[in-house]
């Protein structure tokens, strides 16, 4: 195979990985800065020594150029270019979405790339409009998948052909692009027209698009966000499972003298100082910067400079497991870009089957933390805790007399067993007393997010195993292992909060219950002085509690089968 990419670390939905083509290796997620031949502000060498490993040309600017149309299938592109990375050329498609026309055909483009030594070639895809109608978007992506189809025909399958996936903002549309690409055998994989959607800051539309695309792309395809250059915006696309950029942003912020940062850019003219430590901002004050003859170019090596260490530091993140933290910092800096970032958790439960077990450490950031991968992962494992038929929900974490089962409560997590120390967002492990099986999103291997417990449970003081669900169901009406407890919390002030706490199909507002330090009503939770009237015993023909069998309680008949019967297991 031509393009190969194989994952390495991994968080959120986002990856580390290789990118290999023609046996050049690309770390990702990656930029590939956009090079025009004809003005290149900063040149492919420089851009290598800065560390890139992969760039982007246009195939279509260099066979309408009569300086190099012909001199580039003589010299070769990386000869011309002075590049020995890995180089992919676009089609075309982007003057066709800016001119509406190009003078070429997708199998005249395709052998061009080819010709020109291209290591990645674009067939010439139709980038629709975000705001096409429904008729025009299905109308251009049957274009575009009969031109993916007749590349596969015409180049074989082993050509390092990318297979974007478009239709516009309709995710069905997205959903069966992506589809068909995979089927067609493409391993690499733009999504496309997203552009117009960046530069008018709608970011919920772009979540959508990107997850509707992740949804049905294989999971081995490398992922690449066309046009994407702002370094703002990198972290909420790498959370998605992209995993390269391109963007000649960089070189055209230079042009109208702005500045990029990470949560933002500013125009040149505004900065009274430099927040960067790139050689270019260190060797110049902003007076200086504002008024060298070769401004451009200086703010272009800035732009370049802040771009590709957000990549590294997206890389960085994704091995230590704290993409979502770089997230939340980065999406803070824009009320859209907040937007988007809420959008993208309303997906949390698709972007839970892709995170990773263990993080580096979980911090409270705000509301938004309450639906993390994390905490929706840990919610859905309470089902598999096996209370008593008395659970008392404690949140002060203190030890309490009187009741089957103690849980603590840290939110935005949600009650968890006393046995387990420390911060439960930690290093989460198996809790060899959960259940054991699949997780909650069916895939096998999912370790529940709770720490060992430092002592094991009094055996004496549970049924055997199988016998739970027999004693549970009898004296509460619910099977132990069914049983799901969900805290929703949905107004906070202070340490104060409000929502709902929801028992199976039951839910009960709070703050009442957390307040008093009773515990769920449902699980007739009432202390032992007021529980309501006994009832006589199946085993002892006395009237006694459900349970253990109280001391001198022991009559014949107590023992059967190998176990201790209990008192009120009637029968
Ligand atoms: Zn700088």
């Amino acid at each position: 195979m031509a393009i190969a990419f194989e994952s390495l670390d991994s968080d959120i939905a986002g990856r580390t990985g290789k990118l290999v083509v023609n046996k050049k290796v690309v770390k990702t997620p990656a930029l590939l800065p956009v090079i025009n031949p004809h003005l290149q502000l900063v040149t492919p060498r420089e851009l290598k020594e800065m560390g890139v490993e992969a760039l982007i040309t246009n195939a279509y600017i260099f066979s309408q150029s009569k300086q190099y149309s012909e001199r580039v299938k003589e010299e070769g592109l990386h000869k011309l270019l002075d590049f020995d990375g890995v180089i992919m050329t676009d089609s075309g498609s982007f003057q066709l979405s800016v001119y509406g026309q190009v003078s070429i055909t997708n199998e005249q483009t395709l052998s061009y790339q080819k010709a020109i030594g291209s290591d990645i070639w674009v067939p010439l895809d139709i980038p629709t409009s975000p705001d096409a109608d429904r008729e025009t978007a299905e109308r251009e992506l049957a274009i575009t998948m009969e031109r993916l189809r007749e590349a596969k025909e015409i180049f074989g399958n082993d050509a390092p052909l990318a297979g974007p996936v478009q239709g516009s903002l309709y995710q069905d549309l997205r959903e069966k692009a992506a589809k068909e690409v995979g089927d067609l055998g493409f391993s690499f994989c733009p999504i496309g027209a997203v552009v117009p959607l960046m530069e008018s800051y709608r970011y919920r539309d772009l979540v959508d698009v990107i997850m509707a695309a992740k949804r049905t792309l294989p999971r081995s395809a490398c992922v690449h966000l066309f046009g994407a250059g702002h370094p703002a915006m990198f972290a909420l696309a790498a959370a998605m499972g992209c995993d390269l950029f391109d963007s000649a942003a960089y070189a055209l912020y230079a042009k109208e003298g702005r500045y990029l940062t990470t949560h933002g850019s500013f125009k040149i003219d505004e900065l009274t100082d430099l927040p960067c430590s790139c050689a270019v901002c260190r060797s110049h004050t902003a007076e200086e910067l504002r008024k060298a003859k070769d401004r451009t170019r200086l703010l272009a090596l800035h732009n370049l400079a802040v771009t590709l260490a957000e990549i590294a530091r997206i890389r960085q993140a994704i091995a230590a497991g704290t993409l979502w933290e770089l997230v939340d910092e980065r999406c803070r800096n824009h009320p859209q870009m907040l937007s988007g970032y809420r959008r993208l958790l309303t997906h949390n439960a698709e972007l839970e089957r892709y995170d990773r077990v263990s993080k580096r450490r979980f911090f409270y950031r705000g509301d938004e933390t309450c639906a993390r991968t994390e905490v929706l992962r840990y919610q859905n494992q309470l089902a598999r805790l096996r209370l008593g038929k008395e659970v008392l929900v404690a949140c002060d974490n203190g030890v309490r007399e009187g009741y089957d089962t103690v849980l603590s409560f840290k939110p935005p997590f949600g009650p968890y067993p006393g046995c387990v120390k420390g911060d439960i967002s930690h290093r989460p492990e198996r809790d060899p007393r959960v259940g054991r099986g699949h997780g909650p999103t069916g895939l096998p291997g999912h370790p529940a997010p709770l720490r060992k417990p430092q002592r094991e449970p009094d055996p004496g003081s549970r049924p055997p195993p199988g016998m739970e669900r027999d004693l549970c169901r009898r004296n509460t009406g619910l099977c132990g292992a069914a049983r799901m407890i969900k805290i929703d919390i949905r107004k906070r002030d202070g340490l104060a909060r409000a929502g709902t706490v929801s028992i199976d199909d039951k839910t009960f507002p709070f703050p009442a219950v957390f307040e008093t330090e009773t515990a769920f009503p449902s699980l007739a939770t009432t202390r032992r002085n007021e529980r309501p009237a006994r009832r006589p015993c199946g085993i002892c023909k006395d009237v006694c509690s459900p349970g253990p069998r109280p001391a001198g309680c022991n009559p014949p008949g107590a023992r059967q089968s190998g176990r201790e019967r209990r008192c009120g297991d009637a029968g």
